[in-house]
């Protein structure tokens, strides 16, 4: 059985990383560290299994617990030479929550444990610094009222506020030892007041309730969110880490900071963080002081007057440095640190892998493959597929004319435009309506996670780059602004003033999360490209991926976009979409409203040179690449209109009575239409439309190969096919068709003929069906719908419910279906491939371009993936580390 309670520090621990999902990520980050030799306070973790049994006993820590957890307390004791609760020299304490992941600021903490009326004496005493006892005294009691007595923070920062008032100074430094003795009574009559009762005086009641607190803090709204967003299963609880305070307000020698071993945002290599002197570490993160830079370079960028730590600290910092190097070489990867000096000596309180922005990621992934921390292999799997999404979109054009109107730290990159939103419920309510916002605050709290979540882009006038506005931004991959300190709120004008200006709530502005530019309206943006290091990790990707990318796309601009981010071929062409355009649309009605063949053939002929020079645009582009074209596949009447102006205006343009129309219409309606007179069935009733189709592609294809004198090798696909029968049915006239061309042109083509396997009858009947089929490609659109009996167009609904309550993990029209889709797919791969060996297979539907669903394929053996142009790249890293974890 395992332990739930494990000691560290002292130059030992009883835990290590390995222990990470019981510890959670600090408590086992703490044991190693202390067991690598760096300077880590004592404490002990109450492991994560805890948590669930603290609720299973209805928010009461079970008694063994409480035996271990004195036990190691006397560890911690033995170590630092202090008693917990030690009237003349008393061992203080910090309360901490760790879950498996971290959730930053997302659950409570309780610092300088252990003080009452008595031990703030002894404080006070020991330290010779009254001061710094009081100050201590004052922030536990805070502390412990919002954390554990559930009262309200602000009692507490307006009793400050009117003591700096009245003492006339205007930092929390500059209070003396006295000022804060009476804040401290003043402090305890508002817990009195509002709480009833007297601040708790036995450090031990003080401990188990803010143990009990934080296991508590697991379940609060805002960690729930977080944990929705995120992915995070309630079963896996926090661990609860109970560690000695080391101060960093005990004057000038001490600080506190936090930091990363490298930029977070760009991901260069250099220390990246702030500190505040004479502070605890809460201080940094609510913006009440100015934190000041790490290093001297990063002062003088900002163009900060106040001393950096380097230049402050010289040889704190440069131990500090030592220590970043040794933990990213321990750890292999980017750390985010917490630190704290007392008396000036280091002390670190945390460390973890650093969250970091798309960008950094890729940046931080190849720089150390090239500095030899890690392999290529590794370098792939560090950056998450999906993430590269944020690279992929627009950026501000370099060109575009800006009017700049406030400045703040360049927080997390990226540009947003949208209009202005004051709080984080409208912001939500708006987004949800369709409308790009931009969530403006004087400061960001984890209350406000969820208008985070629902805005295009931040914008805070207070807080540091590690302020949590920055810190959940590049999380979540939103641009922000931090820190725009020029910026102020009028909540109840509902305005917004800058110099020269004042906005109104729903004015629209625009953010450069990489410049910390603030622009009034919207400012145009360039396509991304593949460049450097992206470009580099692309290639890597390449060499260990075994599927191949296509793209689905019809348009040459879309081929082309697919093409730069690598794409190679495409995978499928829904010809339909060509249908839509103005030049042809009448022709197209014309098609599905006539009555009679010959009228028929007449439209068809009036669109064949519009397809042929369709499908002669994309071969260029393509340039001999496989390109899957898709004959016909929607319902014929998704081309009509449906009122009566529409029907007035189709019968003045193709010239057919009014009557006509109206009748035509009606007799083409149907009750279900997904299931109705749509793909291949059209293609058994009308031959003529595919035919029409299969001579446009022919024809097109030649006409390019006579012209560039490379290979194309068109590849037809049939759509929505139940049974053998059918392919063979419509295979026949697109033979017959291709043999006519050739003959025309004098010149003969390669090509394939294959088809979807998009209903579950196809897949079952796999065997047969590969007889009359090249190639196979997975519409996994449909093949949800039919599967599950979903249909696409309605499923947003009701899936989210499904999904709250566990019936599908994730959205199955995003995510495949493993158990069920996936079985199908299985089983029509290897039915398939029974028949023809070298069946060649591929997924066409959504999931092509859904890193989860590619790893699944992967493992199905299927020969390419095919996805929008924009998830090109995701897909080529998706199926590099999918091909690396099959091997592993
Ligand atoms: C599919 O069904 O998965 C597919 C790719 O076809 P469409 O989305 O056009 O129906
Ligand atoms: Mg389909």
């Amino acid at each position: 059985m395992m332990k739930s309670v494990y000691r560290f520090g002292g130059g030992t621990a009883d835990g290590a990383a390995d222990l990470r999902n019981h510890l959670g990520g600090k408590g086992a980050n703490l044991a190693e560290m202390a067991s690598i030799g760096l300077p880590v306070p004592p404490g002990l973790t109450i492991a994560t299994p805890v948590c669930a049994a603290f609720y299973d006993a209805g928010g009461k820590l079970p008694e063994s617990v409480k035996t271990e957890t004195l036990d190691a307390l006397k560890h911690v004791e033995a170590v630092t030479g202090k008693i917990f609760g030690n009237p003349a020299d008393p061992l203080l304490v910090s309360v901490r929550s760790g879950a498996r992941v971290s959730m930053p600021g997302m659950m409570d903490t309780v610092l300088n444990l252990g003080l009452n009326d008595a031990t703030v004496e002894g404080l006070a005493t020991a330290s010779g610094n009254p001061r710094f006892a009081w100050d201590s005294y004052r922030r536990f009691i805070q502390m412990f009222a919002d954390v554990v007595l559930g009262l309200d923070h602000y009692l507490f920062e307006d009793a400050l506020e009117i003591l700096k008032e009245d003492r006339g100074v205007t930092l929390d430094t500059e209070l003396s030892a006295e000022d804060l003795q009476g804040l401290v009574a003043r402090y305890k009559t508002i817990v009195a007041q509002t709480w009833g009762d007297e601040f708790p005086q036995d450090p031990h009641e003080q401990l188990w309730a803010s143990i009990g607190a934080v296991f508590g803090s697991w379940r609060s709204d805002r960690a729930r969110t977080y944990r929705r967003l995120n992915d995070i299963p309630e079963s896996w609880g926090t661990a609860v880490t109970v560690q000695a305070m080391v101060f960093g307000n005990r004057g000038i020698t001490s600080a506190t900071g936090v930091a990363f071993t490298r930029d977070p945002s760009t991901g260069e290599r250099v220390t990246y963080g702030e500190f505040l002197i004479n502070a605890q570490g809460e201080d940094v993160v609510a913006g009440i002081r100015t934190p000041q830079y790490l290093t001297k370079a990063a002062r003088e960028r900002a163009g900060a007057r106040a001393e950096s730590m380097e230049e402050a600290m010289p040889a704190v910092y440069s131990e500090l440095d030592r220590v970043f190097a040794l933990l990213e070489i321990h750890y292999r990867d980017m750390q985010d640190i917490e630190f704290t000096v007392e008396d000036g000596r280091l002390w670190m309180l945390q460390t973890r892998s650093g969250k970091r922005t798309a960008k950094a990621a890729l940046k931080i992934a190849v720089d150390m493959a090239n500095e030899g921390l890690i392999t290529e292999a590794e370098a792939i799997l560090r950056v998450e597929a999906g993430a590269l999404d944020q690279l992929l979109h627009p950026t501000l054009d370099p060109k575009a004319p800006r009017q700049v109107i406030a400045r703040g730290l360049p927080a997390s990159p990226g540009a947003a435009s949208g209009v202005i939103v004051l709080d984080s419920d409208s912001a939500e309510a708006r987004s949800r309506l369709g409308e790009a916002v931009i969530l403006v605050r004087t400061e960001t709290s984890p209350e406000d996670i969820h208008g985070m979540h629902a805005a295009r882009g931040i914008l805070t006038a207070r807080g540091g780059m590690t302020s949590h506005a920055a810190v959940v931004a590049r999380g979540m991959g939103r641009p922000c602004v931090s820190g725009a300190g020029t910026l102020s709120i009028d909540l109840a004008a509902r305005t917004v003033r800058v110099p020269g200006h004042v906005l109104k709530e729903g004015d629209r502005i625009t953010l450069d999360g990489a410049t910390g530019e603030v622009m009034l309206g919207e400012v145009s943006t360039v396509e991304p490209e593949l460049a450097g290091d992206f470009a580099t990790l692309m290639e890597w990707a390449d060499k260990y991926r075994r599927m191949k990318v296509r793209t689905n796309a019809e348009t040459p601009a879309d081929c082309r976009t697919a093409r730069g981010f690598g794409a190679e071929g495409i995978g499928l062409c829904r010809t339909e979409h060509m249908f839509f355009e103005p030049s042809r649309i009448t022709s197209v009605r014309r098609m599905i409203l006539a009555e009679e063949a010959s009228t028929r053939a007449e439209a068809l002929a009036e669109l064949l040179p519009e397809q042929r020079a369709d499908f002669e645009a994309i071969f260029r582009v393509m340039a001999g690449l496989p390109c899957t074209i898709r004959l016909l596949d929607p319902p014929l009447h998704e081309f009509l209109p449906h009122d009566e102006t529409g029907y007035d205006d189709v019968a003045a343009a193709t010239g057919i009575a009014p009557a006509t129309v109206r009748r035509r219409i009606a007799e083409l309606h149907e009750f279900n239409p997904m299931l109705g007179h749509r793909g291949c069935r059209l293609g058994i009733t009308f031959p003529e439309i595919y035919a029409m189709q299969a001579r446009a592609i022919f024809e097109g294809a030649i006409a390019v190969a006579k012209d560039t004198g490379e290979a194309v090798v068109p590849e037809v696909m049939v759509p929505l096919v139940a049974t053998a029968r059918e392919l063979e049915i419509t295979k026949a006239v697109i033979e017959a068709e291709a043999e006519a061309v050739f003959e025309e042109q004098g010149h003969r083509l390669d090509y394939l003929i294959g088809t979807m396997i998009e209903l579950p009858r196809a897949a079952l009947r796999a065997a047969d069906i590969a007889r009359h089929a090249e190639f196979f490609s997975f519409g996994t659109n449909d093949l949800t719908q039919t599967t599950l009996g979903i249909s696409r167009d309605d499923a947003a609904r009701f899936l989210g419910v499904y999904v709250d309550q566990g019936i599908y993990p994730r959205d199955p029209f995003v995510g495949i279906d493993e158990e069920g889709v996936g079985e199908l797919v299985e089983l029509g791969a290897s039915r398939g491939r029974s028949t023809r060996p070298d069946l060649k297979l591929g997924i066409c539907g959504e999931h092509g371009g859904d890193p989860a669903s590619i790893a699944f394929v992967e493992k199905l053996g299927l020969d390419y993936v095919s996805c929008s142009p924009y998830r090109v790249p995701i897909a080529r890293l998706a199926a590099a580390q999918a091909a690396l974890r099959a091997k592993s």
